[in-house]
């Protein structure tokens, strides 16, 4: 009998995952936003190579948005995205009407990695992230679950969430994945006009050389000022940030120490559109 895909039911979903348990199958677990790009299916990617069964999610969560933000507008495209899935070799998707009830009342209160940097500028979204990735785990309770590089700090905060409240699965990260000019892919690059597209495009080489200048010695301060400048000039509206941070705990960094992984992240927006990239300093 052909197992079913595309599941929208909680009920069926751990029914079939207990069913893969019990019979031996390890599952990997990948959340995401749909709107799908080479960049999410590299984590299917990655997932099949650590588990027997991949199940991806589909879910635009309302929780991580502002009032103003994008919830209503963001691209949504269901049947393509499944299909998109299925060649890239998942076993399930999960695909959720509605993952918050009438009256829903919890939240999660994140802290560690998730402050400053992004919270500093979108307060809301770290919570609203932990929220959903905690109830999708417990609906898929998988193994492990795979999320990008791209987030960077969405990824330590949900490495921490897991520790701190002793939850029995493994994160890894994925690299970011780059349009051929280095722009990292995003389902929010297609609100970019042909002018925004191009302008975008230099935020990575602007990060890599700020990247380059603090490796060659340049002090923090300077080198991120100079890229601040630099992204203006190259055309977008404005920065929230460029900053260097350690590369486990995202403590934010004033000199860069040998033998102290560090992180360089970015954060600005291009003809309305909020862009974010960073790159490992080594
Ligand atoms: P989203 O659908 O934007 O919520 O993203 C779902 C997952 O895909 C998150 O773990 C992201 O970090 C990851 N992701 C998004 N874009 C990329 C990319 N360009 N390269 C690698 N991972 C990505």
């Amino acid at each position: 009998m052909r197992t079913k895909f595309i599941f929208t039911s909680n009920t069926d979903l751990r029914a079939q995952i207990w069913a893969w348990r019990r019979s031996g199958e390890t599952t990997a677990f990948v959340p995401t936003m749909g709107a799908l790009h080479p960049g999410h299916l590299s984590l299917i990617a990655k997932a099949k190579r650590h588990a027997s069964k991949v199940v991806a999610s589909i879910y635009v969560n309302e929780t991580q948005f502002a009032k103003g933000e994008d919830l209503n507008t963001y691209p949504r495209n269901h049947e393509q995205d499944c299909k998109m899935l299925k060649q890239a070799g998942c076993d399930l998707v999960y695909l959720p009407k509605s993952m918050y009830g009438d009256h829903h009342s919890t939240t999660i209160n994140v802290g560690g990695p998730a402050l400053g940097l992004e919270t500093a500028h979108r307060p809301h979204f770290f919570a609203g992230v932990a929220l959903i990735v905690t109830k999708l785990f417990n609906c898929v309770q998988p193994d492990m679950a795979i999320f990008g590089e791209k987030d960077y700090q969405q990824l330590l905060t949900i490495r921490r969430m897991v520790s701190d409240l002793d939850m029995p699965i493994q994160i890894l990260g994925a690299p970011i994945v780059r349009e051929l000019d280095g722009l990292a892919m995003s389902s929010r690059n297609q609100y970019l006009d042909e002018t925004g597209r191009m302008i975008a495009g230099q935020l990575n080489l602007i990060l890599g050389a700020c990247a380059k200048n603090i490796m060659d010695g340049t002090d923090i301060k300077t080198a991120s000022q100079n890229a601040q400048h630099d992204i203006i000039k190259a055309g977008f509206d404005s920065v929230d940030y460029v900053a260097v941070a350690d590369t486990k705990s995202l403590e934010l960094l004033s000199k860069k120490r040998k033998g102290r992984p560090a992180r360089l992240l970015i954060a600005a927006h291009c003809k309305g559109i909020r862009l974010i990239d960073n790159c490992a300093l080594n």
